[in-house]
């Protein structure tokens, strides 16, 4: 056989063990025996470098360094979940559904909720091309070369699968696992981590993916997100599954397709207990309308889809003795207390410190020093104390009194009316709020600098080379080199990170100067309405309330920033440093405004595009889409199988009446 023939050859039979040991757990040769073969695959491809393939069994032992992750932006919104905690909830649920499919032919798949960390792969005629975290939902981080060294992903796929699509799941550290890791981390003197989802989703972000590699991690499959299934005629969430299965995908063997609700909350319950009879953690269960057409017609709220909703657990509680309270000072100046705790374990891993939110909390539980406390571990990676056991207190306990004065800069901490925290007020000259702005000032969604890490920044502060973000555009290469840690190609890395962070868009900046409240998705929707720092600047408390999903607690705070004097001069050495305050109008150009002024609504199957692909288009030539049938809607477009919402239309009078190709003539 030709060199060529045996390495493919080598790598079809190494995909198929890896297959049967990692996804069917049902090995058919000895470790050793694999171990050799690939080693003798190794060897060829070091041999025949042109016959390299970059979704060869070889590339899982990992050898590949990430510098840094590239943000890459999901072609479809990778959404939240709504959560539920109780039955009623799930009834209200199902009613919903119900009322808006205005159907009584409704089934539903039941599924675990992997408590891991998720990741969307994308499959182009069979091959991984790309692995993608989460992140905020619209873009995450390319972790391809960490996620291809884990053994249940396949790089290849088999069966008749569609030419391209993407795929999502939840990459797990089962417990076993995740137990030896620490096993190990603490025979040899380190700390060991924290739980196992912690450590997954770090695990992802690790730049050496040998490292990666030695992680005993699994991928579970649970969604498709494609235009066309090819030959497989799927038409429901419980088939993608059984068809992922076939293509070679890592999916459990729990889900379940059930028709009542009755059958929803059954497997909600049985979880809730059987949950501790699994190898890894699950927190509640999923459940998602069949029907993928229904799904579409249900579409999605501004976080998370109608169709699916999950059910939490309830949190796992331990009692401990509470030692000491501490108070953390945050970037906008919030105190948040901590709790002190004798070490405990808790649902696997150990807790030795809890969230007490505010001063209401304690007050409100009574918490006292050397109480034994109860503690609780919800969604939040550290966990919160939700009760005390008096029964246990110690006769001679006192009340806590809360901090009267900041434990870092010694000013006397106020608390305004209707806020729930303790504030710092001392903006300007309280090291943590001082070095917590820039930090978030360069962090990932804001300005993103490279060759700049928070660390750096409270150097910088230390050395006196910094106060606000507008004296990061100031640097010098010759103040930068004496610090520690720093060399000649490092500081020319921050300096070009520097530089660089000046076209960051507008939105992003405005993230960025950490107005409070004022968070990505809320800076995204100002920097949208306002369209440049100034017109912000001077928009008053009323107008600023009429923007949508503008409340009064960001309004306030939105003004009460550019009151401030300091702020304003800062932004005055922002804009002379020429980081983008404004709206880049280029970027923002409509194709067209022919659908000026007009609503749309889209019904039924659509075949042409999906609903994400038409509401972009009537948003592209300068229309909206509305949610209902009212007088207000101008245009229904409707696919295949169209119902209700139709007749509704047709009753109406008023509403133009579309079909999918008569609407993209409309738009030319
Ligand atoms: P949350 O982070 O609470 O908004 O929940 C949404 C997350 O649940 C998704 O991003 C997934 O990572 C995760 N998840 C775990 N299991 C499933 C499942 N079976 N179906 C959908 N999402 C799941
Ligand atoms: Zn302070």
């Amino acid at each position: 056989m030709n060199p060529q023939d045996y390495i493919l050859q080598l790598r079809n039979e190494l995909r198929e063990h890896n297959h049967n040991y990692y996804v069917l757990d049902n090995p058919t040769i000895s470790d050793y025996e694999f171990d050799v073969k690939l080693k003798e695959l190794q060897d060829l491809e070091v041999k025949h470098p042109e016959l390299y393939d970059e979704n060869s069994p070889t590339q899982r032992v990992g050898g590949g360094i990430t510098k840094k992750f590239h943000t890459v932006h999901h072609r479809y919104r990778m959404y939240s979940l709504d959560n539920s905690y109780s039955k009623e909830d799930l009834l209200d649920w199902e009613t919903r559904i119900h009322k808006i499919l205005d159907s009584d032919d409704i089934s539903y798949t039941c599924e675990l909720k992997y408590d891991g960390a998720s990741i969307n792969i994308t499959y182009t005629d069979g091959k991984l091309v790309r692995a993608v975290t989460r992140g905020d939902g619209f873009e995450g981080d390319d972790v391809t070369t960490n996620i291809k060294t884990i053994k249940s992903v396949p790089l290849q796929l088999q069966g008749d699968y569609p030419q391209d699509f993407d795929i999502r799941g939840e990459i797990m550290l089962p417990i076993d696992g995740f137990n030896k890791m620490n096993e190990i981390r603490i025979a040899n003197g380190e700390d060991p981590y924290m739980n196992p989802r912690n450590t997954a989703s770090g695990s992802l972000k690790l730049q050496d993916s040998t490292e990666t590699a030695s992680r005993p991690l699994e991928c579970y499959l649970y969604s498709f997100k494609v235009k066309d299934f090819g030959n497989a005629k799927i038409n429901t969430q419980f088939e993608s599954l059984q068809f992922a299965k076939t293509y070679g995908f890592k999916v459990p063997n729990h889900a379940k397709k059930v028709n009542s609700i009755d059958e929803i909350i059954a497997y909600a319950e049985h979880w809730e207990t059987a949950r501790h009879t699994l190898p890894y953690e699950i927190d509640g269960v999923v459940i998602k309308v069949n029907d993928l057409f229904q799904q579409e017609e249900l579409g999605y709220t501004a976080k998370a889809p109608r169709w699916a909703i999950a059910y939490k657990f309830k949190a796992e509680q331990v009692s401990t003795v509470l030692e000491s309270i501490s108070y953390q000072v945050g970037r906008t100046g919030a105190i948040t207390p901590v709790a002190n705790l004798v070490p405990v374990l808790l649902a696997g891993t150990t807790v030795k410190r809890a969230s007490l939110h505010n001063a209401d909390q304690i007050q409100k539980l009574d918490i006292r020093i050397n109480d034994y406390v109860y503690v609780e571990k919800g969604g939040e990676i550290i966990p919160k104390i939700v009760g005390v056991d008096v029964s246990k207190r110690d006769v001679n306990s006192c009340v806590t009194i809360y901090a009267s004065h900041c434990p870092e800069c010694n000013t006397e901490l106020i608390r305004n009316e209707g806020d729930a925290k303790h504030y710092c007020p001392n903006e300007f000259g309280c090291a943590p709020q001082v070095v917590g702005r820039i930090q978030h000032y360069i962090s990932r969604k804001a300005l993103d600098i490279e060759g700049l890490g928070g660390e750096t920044v409270a150097l910088l502060y230390k050395e006196g080379l910094v106060t606000t973000y507008a004296d990061l555009y100031d640097l010098t290469i010759d103040q930068i080199i004496p610090l520690e840690r720093m060399a000649e190609k490092s500081a020319q890395n921050l300096i070009e990170g520097v530089a660089a962070s000046k076209k960051t868009p507008f939105e992003k900046v405005l993230f960025g100067l950490g107005i409070r409240f004022v968070g990505a998705t809320v800076a995204k929707k100002l920097a949208k309405h306002y369209k440049s720092v100034w017109a912000l600047a001077n928009a008053t408390q009323e107008e600023l309330e009429q923007v949508d999903e503008i409340g009064v607690r960001i309004a306030e705070s939105v003004v009460a920033f550019f009151v401030d004097v300091k702020n304003l001069q800062v932004l005055e050495r922002l804009n002379e440093a020429g980081v983008q305050l404004e709206i880049n109008e280029e970027a923002q150009q409509l194709t067209s405004t022919v659908l000026e002024g007009k609503s749309f609504l889209f019904t039924g199957k659509l075949t042409q595009f999906t609903r994400d692909e038409a509401k972009d288009m009537v948003e592209q030539h300068g229309g909206k889409t509305i949610s209902g049938i009212s007088k207000k809607l101008d245009y229904l477009v409707v696919g295949e199988k169209a119902g209700s919402k139709l007749k509704k239309a047709e009753a109406l009078g008023t509403v133009t009446i579309l079909t999918e190709t008569e609407f993209l003539e409309l738009i030319g």
